[in-house]
């Protein structure tokens, strides 16, 4: 059979018999090799979007292949009733990398933001607070799919159908810290924000913007959380988004790229909140299972040493500086911004359709909401890959269909 016709037998079964929760490009991806894939027809794409900002050591790195072979060929499964290498040195050195003295470990951002969750509320509880159960976090955010999850997220649209949401979540605006002082009470047990919002456009907050939420929470004894599930383990030029700005929360919630690609999520917290999480209290069947948390060791020590962080600043910024040059000769462009790798282009078009256009010449790049571009290639991204997208933009903004207002 022709690779053609291979998938398009592809797409009919899968959208058969998967659920349909995804709205599918019609390309089946076989193979990837740093920031390229191919797809079943051999075609290649440039992958800025890394799987949604997860492999951010590319595609099929061979340090990462390397130790998942030997993990699969030494103990893949036991459960959290025994102690296992992997997992141990992998929490041992994410706590020596950040403020945090414990991990929780998980399989999704969303579980990592549950445990959070719960880790607020149970640690008010052990201290005779049962009331102060309630959450602060910001409009636009978003923070996963599960009930208490997209209880917590600022976007109407995840929530629909699904009511009677969670009790105890309040938003308020990001990057205003007079609306939320107005909210903080004696009834808030934490404050979770993503210190960039991803989902929510690519949206970095004034330089003193975490200081002061820190400040406020310290005030009033309540305890900061910060969703770092799309901004950690590099993305932003940092292995944490919350060091550009000088501040630490008291707890941390990561996912996404913490295994460069296989499901990982963790929930970091000093040892006093840390504490109020004892046997029984929580758990997940994966967590930390050992093939997972030995990519994730692997992914951590090459972060770490490499210099892939200096490399992504100074990428993160040649790419922005690149799409701001478009701006000059495109009214549509309306904003250029982000951090590090993670970038986002507003524009005052539909972005759909310039993400199908980029795909058909060989680049993979998304959209979030529905008029905002999002960059987020692996961070080994190099120059010629960022001036070879800049030139498929400069193509498909010079055809009047995708670019005008109504066109
Ligand atoms: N938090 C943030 C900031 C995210 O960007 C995401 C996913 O996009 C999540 C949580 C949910 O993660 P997952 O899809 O792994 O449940």
């Amino acid at each position: 059979m022709k690779s053609e016709s291979i998938s398009k037998s592809l797409f009919d079964t899968a959208d058969r018999v998967i659920a349909n929760t995804y709205q599918r490009f019609p390309l089946a991806l076989v193979r990837g090799d740093g920031c390229t894939l191919w797809d079943a027809d051999g075609k290649s794409y440039t992958d800025f979007v890394a799987g949604i900002a997860v492999c951010n050591l590319g595609h099929a790195h061979p340090k990462i292949a390397e130790a998942v072979a030997l993990q699969a060929k030494t103990l893949i499964h036991v459960s959290n009733l025994y102690y296992t290498l992997p997992q141990t040195e992998l929490a041992e050195m994410l706590v020596t990398q950040c403020f945090a003295d414990r991990v929780f470990f998980c399989n999704s951002g969303a579980e990592a933001n549950e445990a959070a969750i719960k880790l607020a509320r149970r640690y008010f509880f052990d201290r005779g607070e049962k009331d102060r159960y309630r959450i602060i976090s910001m409009e636009r955010s978003f923070h996963g799919r599960t009930m208490a999850t997209l209880s917590a997220t600022g976007q109407g649209k995840i929530k629909v159908g699904f009511d009677p949401v969670l009790e105890g979540f309040d938003f308020v605006p990001f990057n205003d810290i007079q609306a939320l002082e107005a909210k903080l009470d004696e009834t808030v047990c934490g404050v979770l924000l993503e210190p960039v919002q991803g989902e929510g456009g690519v949206r970095v907050p004034d330089a003193d913007y975490l200081k002061g939420v820190r400040r406020l929470c310290d005030e009033r004894g309540i305890l900061l959380i910060f969703d770092e599930v799309q901004t950690g383990m590099g993305r932003t030029g940092k292995l944490f988004a919350h060091e550009h700005f000088d501040v630490t929360p008291h707890i941390m919630t990561l996912a996404k790229a913490l295994a460069n690609g296989l499901p990982m999520g963790a929930m970091l917290a000093t040892e006093k909140v840390a504490s109020a999480f004892v046997p029984g209290t929580h758990a997940t069947t994966f967590g930390g299972t050992p093939i997972v948390a030995a990519a994730a060791l692997e992914n951590l020590k090459i972060l770490t040493r490499e210099g892939i962080m200096d490399h992504c600043r100074e990428m993160g910024e040649y790419l922005r500086e690149r799409l701001a040059e478009l701006m000059e000769h495109h009214s549509f462009i309306l904003d250029v911004r982000g951090m590090g790798l993670l970038c986002g282009m507003k524009i005052s078009v539909p972005a759909a359709p310039i993400v199908r256009a980029c795909m058909k010449k060989g680049f993979l790049v998304n959209a979030v909401q529905e008029k905002i571009l999002r960059f987020v290639p692996p961070l080994i991204v190099e120059k010629e890959q960022i001036d070879a997208l800049i030139s498929c933009l400069e193509e498909i903004f010079q055809d009047p269909d995708l670019v005008e207002e109504g066109g």
